[in-house]
């Protein structure tokens, strides 16, 4: 039987004259790669921003759940809303250092060897983050999110901006984790690039869900065109 890890039930947002979210619900199972799907200004970043407590809805709720009890500690959920701010004349290890003393890592050299092995990322450890790429820059901001090895990630455009290698890359490191059983909360406007690593999702246009279910079978449909060329 699978469990509902994240229920979402008629989230509403209004920043002033903007309705960003109009009363959405869905429901994410634990294991999944879920995605949130939409173009621009379709209301992803703020539904992630309240999933994750940094904003506060206008109306409805959502629970993450663990075993059918409302118990996902916040500190369990690593998020990855925008590329953070590294130092760039630090390391990745030193960087990581940081992000661990603030995530209040007693150890941190274990989890961050198992970060950064993770993200493929072990053998430039000791490099300065300014001689990295944007692409390994934004797998070492994968690395920070996991170094309290949350049970779910929540990725905001986690492949924005990267060339097709780093696209591969990441893609690679977001279904390794799934399968090691990590929950991955994915928002995303590129279909194509979802499709490959998505099973279930909900599609978004201005702050309502207009579709939901199999990303599969709805590309299949025959509306899927209408999806393709002008919602994403
Ligand atoms: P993008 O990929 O461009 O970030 P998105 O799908 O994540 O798009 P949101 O960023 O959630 O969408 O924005 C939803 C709507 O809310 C948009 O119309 C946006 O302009 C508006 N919005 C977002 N943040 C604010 C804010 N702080 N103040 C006012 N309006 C906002």
């Amino acid at each position: 039987m699978s469990e509902i890890i994240l229920e979402v039930t008629d989230l509403d947002k209004k920043y002033k004259k903007v309705h960003a979210l109009g009363g959405i619900s869905f429901q994410v199972e634990r294991g999944q790669i879920f995605g949130i799907l939409g173009p621009n200004g379709s209301g992803k970043t703020t539904t992630l921003a309240i999933l994750l407590g940094i904003l506060k809805a206008n109306k409805g709720a959502f629970s993450w759940f663990r075993n059918g009890t409302e118990s996902v500690n916040r500190k369990r959920i690593g998020a990855l809303l925008e590329t953070p701010n590294f130092y760039p004349y630090l390391n990745a290890i030193d960087n990581l250092k940081i992000v661990a003393k603030i995530k209040e890592i007693s150890d941190p050299m274990p989890a961050i060897e198992s970060a950064l092995a993770k993200v493929g990322l072990s053998d430039r450890a000791k490099s300065k983050f300014r001689t990295y790429s944007l692409g390994m820059k934004q797998r070492l901001a994968i690395g920070a999110a996991l170094l309290s090895d949350p049970e779910v990630l929540v990725l905001d455009e986690p492949t924005n901006g990267l060339d097709p290698m780093g696209i591969v890359d990441v893609r690679r490191i977001i279904l390794g984790l799934k399968e090691e059983g990590k929950t991955i909360v994915i928002a995303s406007h590129i279909l194509d690039e979802m499709e490959k690593i998505c099973t279930d999702v909900i599609i978004m246009r201005k702050g309502k869900v207009i579709r939901e279910g199999k990303l599969k079978d709805i590309i299949q449909d025959k509306e899927h065109v209408f999806i393709r060329s002008s919602e994403l």
